[in-house]
């Protein structure tokens, strides 16, 4: 770990010197009382662009001017909505922009790709994933397990980290797909777990995967515009995600869909609409799905065109930056939070447990934070002192540092505040 003096000014110094500073600019930080939140939050809901409300304002002018029209008229069409996104997307997950497409919402779509890419065949019918993921897609592959008359309890195997272990190490992950090979069909799981933090070696499962000839998909949720991607490189088969955490496009925006190039295949099984069906021929209206080419072909409805302009508009935002840049920001502003909990840790004889693994591959910006003692207090604490970051019941506390918006003072300020509860803690029990 790095080091760094414990001092607002080195803090400021920091932004000063952050070639990125004024993307933060670029969004509307919520405040209280009239003063600014230390938000800390992107992981759950990120914060608006401000370009999102002149681009609303742009299509319901288009709306108001052009009604059924402004599906084919104008400088940009409804119609190929959808394409204006994907060039960014694809950067953002390393793909091709034939294998993105942004639609519908995210547990939606983890159920489009389980008819596609879980083919239960044989002795292969088990779906290996992570122990304690996501509710969301905890469900939907139970559900969707039972939809194919399987037995969830016979068909889904969780993988849990070692005794007294918060995360996985890759060797367990990799022996597990070594060990159920003979029996699986498909491994899907989070990229990066929300919870902990922890980003998988996304590259070593598919491999292994790929290895064995089964089905490997993610979903990105917490990883995408946060964690670095290399779908296509990788041999991830397919993988979805949601923009309203890292990739800032408002609560329930449009979610992606990511399908590797190899699986491009018009004669997959999946559950089709017109959206999907050739472009040049939908308004045919014919029977007999013909799809198009690419992960377009999985689009199901009229997409909501005020959703994706705001996706796009802050796509926009990404692609100014530059998602290597962006990372390289990341990297920096968590380590810098590392090392002040380090801080607070030495002092007060470590009141916390870092659960996310401490090498910057396996993470994101993310940190999670158990708290075993006093954990909602002193998350009480941090949004009395305007800091806004997340909890988990019993005792654990994410916190989130986005290199778009989020500043090293606003690290900074999260150790202030730790530092004030502690020592009054310590006050309070020397009575
Ligand atoms: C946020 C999140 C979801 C939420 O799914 P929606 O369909 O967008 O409500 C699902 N899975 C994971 C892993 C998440 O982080």
């Amino acid at each position: 770990m790095l080091h760094y003096p414990p001092t607002l000014a080195y803090a400021q110094q920091q932004d000063q010197d952050d070639p990125l500073r004024s993307f933060r600019d670029k969004f509307l930080i919520p405040k209280k009382d009239g003063k600014t939140i230390t938000y800390l939050c992107g992981n759950s809901l990120g914060l608006q662009p401000k370009s999102v409300r002149q681009v609303l304002e742009r299509e319901l002018d288009v709306w108001q001017n052009h009604g059924v029209e402004g599906w084919f008229e104008g400088k940009e069409p409804w119609l190929y909505y959808h394409k204006y996104c994907k060039q960014t997307l694809a950067e953002i997950v390393g793909a091709k922009p034939s294998e993105v497409c942004p639609m519908n919402n995210l547990t939606v779509n983890l159920h489009l790709m389980l008819t596609s890419f879980y083919r239960p065949e044989g002795t292969r019918t088990r779906v290996l994933t992570v122990a304690g993921d996501f509710p969301s897609d905890q469900y939907a592959l139970e559900t969707h397990v039972r939809s194919r008359g399987l037995d969830p309890a016979d068909t889904i195997i969780e993988i849990k980290p070692e005794a007294g272990s918060y995360t996985l190490k890759t060797e367990t992950l990799l022996d597990a797909i070594r060990e159920h090979q003979g029996t699986l069909a498909l491994v899907m799981m989070s990229g990066l777990h929300y919870y902990t933090g922890q980003v998988f070696d996304m590259k070593a499962i598919a491999a292994e995967a790929n290895r064995h000839g089964i089905k490997v998909g993610f979903d990105l949720a917490h990883a995408v515009g946060n964690a670095p991607l290399q779908l296509r490189d990788w041999g991830v088969d397919f993988a979805t995600w949601c923009s309203y955490k890292y990739l800032n496009s408002g609560p329930g925006g449009v979610s992606g869909i990511f399908v590797h190039e190899k699986n491009h295949d018009a004669d997959l099984p999946r559950l089709a609409g017109w959206w999907g069906y050739d472009e040049a021929r939908r308004f045919e209206m014919t029977p007999g799905f013909v799809p198009m080419p690419g992960a377009d072909g999985w689009q199901l409805s009229t997409p909501t065109i005020l959703a994706l302009a705001v996706h796009r508009a802050s796509l926009a935002i990404f692609e100014q930056a530059g998602i290597g840049n962006l990372r390289t920001k990341s990297e920096r502003l968590t380590g810098y939070l590392e090392y002040i909990l380090g801080e607070i840790n030495q002092k007060f004889g470590n009141p916390i447990t870092i659960m996310t693994p401490a090498e910057p591959a396996a993470r994101g910006c993310q940190l999670s934070l158990l708290v075993e003692k006093d954990g909602k207090k002193l998350f009480d604490t941090l949004v009395e002192n305007n800091i806004i970051g997340d909890w988990r019941e019993p005792n654990c506390i994410r916190l989130a540092p986005t290199p778009l918006y989020n500043s090293f003072e606003d690290v900074w300020r999260v150790g202030e505040v730790f530092e004030e509860f502690y020592n009054n803690a310590n006050a309070y029990n020397s009575f």
